[in-house]
C-alpha cells in the first residue's frame, strides 16, 4: 500500500527541542523521540541510539535525525545493501540551518528535505542530479501513482540526463511544473495510464491508482478473481486502488484477506441490488465493468480512497500496564498511535498520552463503565478508529469485561461489525509481584475487594475458600473511603487460615512516580497501611523471605509444594 509510517524525529539533547518541535508541526502524526536522561517533555524516550535508529529504518519509519550526518550513517551502515526499499533519513543541524537528506531517494526524501527546508527557511542540500536537474524525482511519483518498473525507470532518468527529449502521454498533473526537456516529438514517453502492459524501451510507465473492484465476500478465492477480472481487463495490478462491498459483508474475513493480499484499502458502501449500481454509487463518475463476478470501476483520475464509501470501524479495548511507559506492550503503542478517538477514566487517559490534535479523547468518569463502552461502540460503528483505555490489563477489573456485555446486549447489526480487539497489559499484581521477587510463583487467587458490583457475602465466602486452599492471594480494590471497614473485616478470614508471620507485599502506585514498595507480616498488616492505589499480596504457607543485598526483602513463593502426609 502506499501508506508511510509517520516520521520519527531523532534528538540526542534538549538543545535541538525547539527545531523538533517545529519539524513535528510539518508533520503532526510524527514522534520526538528523545535521549533519556537528556531531554524532557518529547513523546518517547530512549537508551540507546544507534539501536533506535536501525529499528526505525527496520520498521520503514522515515527517519529525520538532528545530530551530525557522522552518526547517522555510521549507526545505519550495517542495513544499508538494499536502495529500493528504503525509508527516507535525513539529518536537520540542531539549530536548524541545514537540511540534508542522506537515504530514501525512492521514498521521496527529497520531497521532504524540501518541505523542511522550507519550513525552517532554509535550502535543502539536494544532491541527486535527476533532482536537482528536473526539480522532482520522477522514479517517485506521488501517492495515488506508481511506477511500473524501477530498473527500467532508472534508465529513461538517465538517458534524459544524457540530453533526451521527451513528452508525456496521459495525465500527470505533478509534472506540469516540473522543468523536463519536454518536446513534442519526442521519442521518449512518459505515460501515465493503467493498462497492463510491459514498459516499452523509451517510455516511463505511470500507472495511476484509478481502478476499484467491487467484490461480493462469498466469491471463491476473492483475490485471485480480483487478479484475474483485473487482466481479463487489461488493467495493471499496481492501478487497484482499493476493493469495495457491501457494509452488511464488513466482518467477513475473506475480503479483509483478500484486501491484504492485494496490498489495498478495503472500503463499503450501503448494500444496493448489485455490484454494478454499488460501484456505480460509490465512483460515480467511472467507467463500469463487469468480469469473472466482480465489478471493475474505471475512474479518470487516481481515487481517493478515504472518500470512497467508509472503512471498517475499529474498537480496541487496551492496557496500559502500571504506568511507566516501558511497561505498555508495543501493540499498545500502536494501537494508540491509529486511533481516532480515545475513552476512558481522565487520568488513564492522560497516562495514555500525549495525543495528537486530530485525537479526540473523550474523558469519563470512572463509574460510567457501561456508558463508556456504548459509546464507544457509537464511534467504532461509524467507522472510526476508538480506544478505551484501562491501566494495567483491560480484562482484569476493568473495561475489557464492560465493552464485550455491551455487545452481547446489542442488537444493533452496526456493532457486531466493528473489528474490536482487547490487546492486554501488564496488571497490577504482576507489576508488583515483578517488583518484590516472585510471590506468584506458586497457585494464586486474584479478587476484588470491592462490594460495588458484588455482595459482600460472596466475597467472605471466597476469602474464606481461597485462605483455607492455601493459594497466595491478590487483592485489587483493597480499600476506599466508601469501603472503610472490607479490608479489616476480608483480614480477619484470612488469619484465621494463616500464620501472622506470613509475608504481605504492599505495592503502591506500581511503575508510577514515587512508587513504594513495603513487605511485612499478616500480623503486622494493619488497614491504614493500604489506600486505593496499592496491590495486596498476601503469602501462602510457603512464602518466603530473605534479605537483598542492596537492602530490602525478596519475596518468593516456591514452584513445589510439601507432599500431604
Ligand atoms: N485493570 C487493572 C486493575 C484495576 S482495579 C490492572 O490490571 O492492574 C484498580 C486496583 O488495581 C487498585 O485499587 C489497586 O489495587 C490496583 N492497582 C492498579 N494500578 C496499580 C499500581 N500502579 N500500583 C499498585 N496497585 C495498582
Amino acid at each position: 500500500m502506499n501508506m508511510r509510517n509517520a516520521p520519527a524525529i531523532v534528538i540526542l539533547g534538549a538543545g535541538s527541542l525547539a527545531t523538533a518541535q517545529r519539524i513535528q508541526q510539518l508533520y503532526p502524526e510524527s514522534m520526538i523521540h528523545g535521549l533519556r536522561g537528556r531531554v524532557e517533555g518529547v513523546d518517547c524516550l530512549y537508551d540507546a541510539f544507534g539501536q533506535t535508529l536501525r529499528e526505525l529504518y527496520q520498521q520503514d519509519t522515515p527517519i529525520i535525525a538532528l545530530c551530525a550526518a557522522g552518526i547517522v550513517i555510521r549507526s545505519l551502515a550495517s542495513l544499508l545493501s538494499d536502495k529500493d526499499v528504503e525509508p527516507p533519513v535525513l539529518v536537520v543541524a540542531e539549530d536548524g540551518s541545514a537540511v540534508v537528506p542522506l537515504l530514501g531517494g525512492l521514498g521521496g526524501v527529497n520531497v521532504m528535505a524540501r518541505e523542511i527546508g522550507a519550513a525552517l527557511g532554509v535550502a535543502a542540500a539536494i544532491t541527486t542530479s535527476g533532482e536537482l536537474r528536473f526539480g522532482t524525482c520522477l522514479l517517485n511519483p506521488p501517492a495515488g501513482y506508481a511506477l511500473a518498473d524501477l530498473e527500467q525507470g532508472k534508465r529513461f532518468v538517465s538517458d534524459l540526463l544524457a540530453g533526451e527529449s521527451v513528452r508525456i502521454e496521459g495525465e500527470a498533473p505533478w509534472l506540469a511544473d516540473v522543468q523536463l526537456p519536454a518536446d513534442a516529438a519526442a521519442q521518449r514517453t512518459i505515460h501515465v495510464g493503467c493498462e497492463a502492459r510491459p514498459a516499452s524501451r523509451d517510455e516511463l510507465l505511470i500507472h495511476a491508482r484509478s481502478v476499484l473492484v467491487a467484490v461480493d465476500a462469498h466469491l471463491p478465492e476473492l483475490a485471485r478473481g480480483v487478479t484475474a477480472a483485473l487482466h481479463e481487463a487489461n488493467i495493471a495490478q499496481a492501478s487497484l486502488a482499493c476493493l469495495l462491498a457491501s457494509e452488511q459483508q464488513m466482518a467477513e474475513p475473506a475480503l479483509h484477506q483478500a484486501a491484504q493480499a492485494l496490498g489495498v484499502a478495503l472500503r463499503f458502501a450501503p448494500q444496493a441490488d448489485s455490484l454494478v449500481a454499488m460501484a456505480g454509487q460509490a465512483v460515480p463518475q467511472a467507467r463500469l465493468s463487469e468480469a469473472a463476478g466482480v465489478v471493475i470501476a474505471r475512474a479518470s483520475v487516481p481515487l481517493e480512497v478515504a472518500q470512497v464509501g467508509r472503512g471498517r470501524g475499529r474498537l480496541a479495548v487496551i492496557g496500559l500496564g502500571p504506568g511507566a511507559a516501558e511497561l505498555m506492550v508495543p501493540a499498545v503503542k500502536a494501537e494508540l498511535a491509529r486511533a481516532e478517538d480515545v475513552l476512558g477514566y481522565e487520568t488513564y487517559v492522560r497516562m495514555a498520552g500525549p495525543f495528537r490534535p486530530d485525537q479526540t479523547l473523550h474523558n469519563t468518569d470512572n463509574r460510567e463503565e457501561m456508558q463508556r463502552a456504548r459509546h464507544a461502540f457509537e464511534l467504532a460503528a461509524q467507522g472510526r478508529s476508538v480506544v478505551v483505555v484501562s491501566s494495567g490489563d483491560p480484562g482484569v477489573f476493568a473495561m475489557a469485561a464492560a465493552v464485550l456485555e455491551a455487545l452481547h446486549e446489542s442488537t444493533d447489526p452496526a456493532w457486531h461489525r466493528v473489528d474490536l480487539e482487547i490487546l492486554p497489559g501488564v496488571s497490577a499484581s504482576l507489576a508488583t509481584a515483578a517488583q518484590a521477587g516472585a510471590p506468584l510463583g506458586h497457585d494464586f487467587c486474584v479478587m476484588s475487594l470491592s462490594d460495588n458490583l458484588k455482595p459482600w457475602s460472596i466475597i467472605e465466602t471466597r476469602l474464606d475458600l481461597a485462605a483455607q486452599a492455601d493459594l497466595v492471594l491478590a487483592f485489587y480494590n483493597p480499600i476506599s473511603k466508601a469501603r472503610p471497614w472490607q479490608l479489616g473485616r476480608a483480614l480477619e478470614i484470612v488469619r484465621q487460615h494463616r500464620q501472622p508471620a506470613t509475608p504481605v507485599v504492599l505495592g503502591r502506585d506500581i511503575g508510577r512516580p514515587g512508587q513504594t514498595l513495603k513487605v511485612v507480616t499478616l500480623g503486622e498488616l494493619q488497614a491504614e497501611m493500604v489506600d486505593m492505589r496499592t496491590m495486596v499480596l498476601v503469602g501462602s504457607s510457603t512464602t518466603c523471605v530473605f534479605p537483598r543485598e542492596a537492602g530490602g526483602t525478596w519475596v518468593y513463593t516456591p514452584r513445589w509444594y510439601p507432599a500431604a502426609d
